[in-house]
C-alpha cells in the first residue's frame, strides 16, 4: 500500500471539493482515522503531515497515545461513561456526545483535572435505530440542558451519515446538519463556541465538504480496507 500516495490523493480531493464551492483550501481539518492501523503506519501518516488522529475505542486510543507523539487525538466513537476518566486528559475533542449522563461524567472528570473539554454533539438525522446520536430536533434542547456543565465546551456537531452505495442520497443529511450548525452559531450560547462540523468519511467526504463540513474523518481512503468485523462504531 502506498500511503504517501493515498494521503496526497485525499488531500487533493479535499481541496478540489473546497474550491468547487468557493471555500479556501485550508478550511477543512483532516482527521486520519487509525482504528485497526498499526503504529508504524500511523507514524508514516504523521510524517506526511497528518496531525489529527481519530479512534473509536478507548483501549486502542490509550495504547496509541503512548506510542505516537506530537499528534492530537479525537475520540470519535461511542463512549462509555466508565471509560471517560481514562481519556479525559488525552483527547483534543470528543465527537460523540449524545446523552446527558455522558455529559455529566465528562464534566465531572474534566473538573477533576481543571480542564474545559471540547465536545461535539453527535446527531442522527436519519433516525437510524442502530446508530448513536441525538435526533435532529433534540439537539438544541440538549445543548440548552447542559449549559451549567462548566467543564464542557460545545464546539459543534458530528454526523455519521447512513451507509450507502450511492453517496448522493445522503446529501440531504449534510444540508440539514449545516443548517443546524449555522443556527446554533446565531444563538451565542455562553457554554458553546460553535466552530466544527465534523462530517464526511471515505465514501462521502467530498459531498460533505461541498455542503459545509470543515472536519472530515477518513480511515479507508488513507490506510486501506479494515479487516472484516471492524465496523464503524455507532453506525
Ligand atoms: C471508522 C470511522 C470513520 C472512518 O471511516 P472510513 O469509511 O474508513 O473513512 C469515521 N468516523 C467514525 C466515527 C468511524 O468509526
Amino acid at each position: 500500500m502506498n500511503y504517501k500516495q493515498n494521503f496526497n490523493i485525499v488531500r487533493q480531493k479535499i481541496q478540489k471539493a473546497l474550491l468547487a464551492v468557493g471555500r479556501s483550501v485550508n478550511d477543512v481539518t483532516l482527521i486520519g482515522v487509525t482504528k485497526n492501523v498499526e503504529v508504524d503506519i500511523i507514524r508514516q501518516a504523521v510524517s506526511h503531515g497528518i496531525v489529527d488522529l481519530g479512534e473509536n475505542r478507548v483501549q486502542e486510543l490509550l495504547s496509541k497515545y503512548e506510542q505516537v507523539e506530537d499528534v492530537r487525538w479525537h475520540m470519535i466513537g461511542r463512549l462509555q461513561r466508565n471509560k471517560v476518566r481514562h481519556i479525559i486528559d488525552k483527547v483534543t475533542m470528543i465527537h460523540s456526545l449524545d446523552n446527558l449522563p455522558l455529559a455529566r461524567e465528562i464534566n465531572k472528570q474534566a473538573e477533576k483535572i481543571q480542564r474545559v473539554v471540547p465536545v461535539l454533539i453527535q446527531v442522527n438525522p436519519a433516525n437510524e435505530k442502530t446508530k448513536a446520536g441525538l435526533p435532529y430536533e433534540e439537539v438544541i434542547p440538549f445543548i440548552e440542558t447542559i449549559y451549567n456543565l462548566k467543564y464542557i465546551k460545545v464546539n459543534g456537531l458530528m454526523l455519521i451519515a447512513p451507509l450507502t452505495d450511492e453517496p448522493e442520497t445522503v446529501r440531504p443529511y449534510f444540508i440539514m446538519m449545516k443548517q443546524l450548525f449555522d443556527g446554533l452559531k446565531r444563538y451565542n450560547y455562553p457554554h458553546a463556541d460553535i466552530q466544527y462540523l465534523s462530517m464526511g468519511m471515505t465514501n462521502d467526504f467530498e459531498i460533505a465538504i461541498e455542503e459545509g463540513s470543515n472536519m472530515v474523518r477518513i480511515g479507508t481512503a488513507l490506510f486501506g480496507e479494515r479487516k472484516k468485523g471492524e465496523e464503524v462504531n455507532g453506525r
